[in-house]
C-alpha cells in the first residue's frame, strides 16, 4: 500500500498537473466506487464543471480541492474529491484511448484504456488496471490504475469531510515542522502494543505502513515485537529521529515501487535500491551480516535483523 512518502509523491505531482484545470466528465467501470455521492449519476454531477485548485495530502488521503466556477466565490461551497488509493491503486495524469484490440504490447485480458501514444512510464504492467477517468479541459485525464478495486473515492463539501470521524481522528502528520520529540514522547503515554503495530497504527501517527516500519525499526536497532511500554527514552528519541530521517529520504527518492505503487506519470520510485530490509528475507543485513528475517505479526510481515534488533 502506499505510504506517506509514495502518497505525498503523487500528490505533489498532481498538483502541478491539474492545477487550474477542469472536470470535464468522468468515466468507470467500477460504479461501486462511488458511495458518497451515491451512485455513478450523482458523482458525476457534483464533479463535473468544478475547476480543481489544488491538490494536497492528509496522511494515505490525496485531496484534490475544487470550486465551482460559475458561482459568486462568496456563495460557493468549495468541495473536496477524496482519493484513498488503498490496497493497489494510483492516479496518473496523461492520455489514453480507448483499447479496441490495437497490438501493442503485452496486453491485460480486461484492459479498456492504453496510453496514447503507446509509449513511455504509463505502459508499464502496473499501470494498466484502469477504473476510473476523470476528464480534464485540456484533454488530459486523471486516471486510477486500481487492481483490487478497493480504492475509496468520494466527494462532498470540504467542511464536512474534514469533520468526517474517519478524517479527524488520524494521528499527526510525522513531518509536520511542529511536531517535535515532545509530541512523539507524549503519545506514548499509557500507549500498549507492539512497537511495529503502534508505528503503523494511522490513528496513532499518520503515513507509516509495513514498508517504512521495518526500515525505521532496523535503522533504530529495535525487534519490531517489541511492547512499547518496554522502550526507553533513549529508544523513543532514536525511533522519532529515524522516522523522520526515513521519511525524509523515501520523499526525496520519490517512494518504493516493489509493489503497484507508480508516480503520478507512471513512473517508479527509486527507494527500492536503497532499502535495508524491507522484503529482503535471507539475504544479509546491511550492518552486520546476518540473515535477514521474516515475521508473521498480526498478519501482515515484519523484515528484521535478529542479530542488531533483539526483543
Ligand atoms: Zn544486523
Amino acid at each position: 500500500m502506499p505510504e506517506l512518502p509514495e502518497v505525498e509523491t503523487i500528490a505533489r505531482g498532481l498538483n502541478r498537473k491539474l492545477r487550474g484545470r477542469k472536470i470535464t466528465g468522468l468515466w468507470t467501470d467500477w460504479p461501486k466506487y462511488f458511495k458518497r455521492p451515491s451512485g455513478e449519476a450523482a458523482f458525476r454531477r457534483h464533479i463535473t464543471a468544478k475547476k480543481i485548485t489544488g491538490v494536497s495530502r492528509r496522511a494515505k488521503n490525496i485531496f484534490i480541492h475544487l470550486s465551482d466556477p460559475l458561482r459568486p466565490r462568496s456563495e460557493a461551497s468549495d468541495h473536496l474529491l477524496l482519493v484513498h488509493q488503498k490496497m493497489t491503486g494510483h492516479l496518473m495524469v496523461g492520455k489514453w484511448k480507448p483499447f479496441k484490440e490495437q497490438k501493442v504490447g503485452e496486453v491485460w485480458a480486461g484492459q479498456k484504456w492504453i496510453p496514447d501514444p503507446a509509449r513511455g512510464p504509463l505502459m508499464d504492467p502496473m499501470n494498466r488496471f484502469i477504473r476510473l477517468i476523470f476528464f480534464l479541459d485540456n484533454k488530459e485525464m486523471l486516471a486510477l490504475s486500481d487492481l483490487r478495486r478497493f480504492a475509496k473515492v468520494l466527494c462532498g463539501p470540504e467542511e464536512e469531510i474534514l469533520d468526517s470521524a474517519d478524517i479527524k481522528k488520524l494521528g499527526p502528520e510525522p513531518l509536520d515542522e511542529k511536531f517535535g520529540y515532545p509530541k512523539f514522547r507524549e503519545l506514548f503515554k499509557n500507549k500498549k502494543g507492539r512497537i511495529k503495530q503502534v508505528l503503523m497504527d494511522q490513528n496513532f501517527i499518520s503515513g507509516i505502513g509495513n514498508i517504512y516500519a521495518d526500515e525505521i525499526l532496523w535503522l533504530s536497532k529495535i525487534h519490531p515485537q517489541k511492547s512499547v511500554e518496554d522502550l526507553k527514552e533513549k529508544d523513543l528519541r532514536i525511533i522519532f529521529k529515524n522516522t523522520r530521517f526515513i521519511l525524509k529520504k523515501a520523499l526525496r527518492l520519490r517512494g518504493t515501487s516493489i509493489d503497484d505503487y507508480r508516480d503520478a506519470e507512471g513512473r517508479r520510485g527509486g527507494y527500492d535500491k536503497v532499502r535495508y530490509v524491507y522484503q529482503r528475507e535471507d539475504e544479509p543485513c546491511p550492518r552486520c551480516g546476518t540473515e535477514i528475517k521474516r515475521l508473521k505479526i498480526g498478519g501482515r510481515s515484519a523484515h528484521f535483523c535478529p542479530k542488531c534488533q533483539k526483543v
